[in-house]
């Protein structure tokens, strides 16, 4: 992961140990994929046994595993940072001077 965006140059990792945090938020990513899939799989084959539904569950997660870890990042800075409309603009102010 850059340190800092390379367009309005906002510094990521907030403070030491900041994304471990984002643990909770893909906790709670893994949970919304389980769910759906559950529900796909019993609209899909309502007559599955269980272990088909943990099958799917366990596939759906492993491949989607790197947009979990993103998305839980991603949701973990959104919770402490807001948007700056004039960021972008001023980091390149700052960069010509
Ligand atoms: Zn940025």
């Amino acid at each position: 992961m850059h340190e800092r965006c390379s367009e309005c140059g906002h510094k990521y990792e907030l403070e030491t140990g900041f994304f471990y945090g984002a643990m909770y938020a893909s906790y709670a990513v893994t949970v919304a994929f389980s769910v759906a899939t559950f529900v796909l799989t019993y609209l899909i084959y309502p007559a599955s046994p269980f272990w088909i539904y943990i099958i799917n569950i366990l596939t759906i997660l492993v491949v989607l595993a790197p947009l979990n870890f993103r998305l839980g990042r991603l949701v973990w800075i959104n919770l402490f940072t807001g948007y700056d409309s004039e960021a972008i603009k001023n980091h390149q102010e700052k960069k010509k001077s």
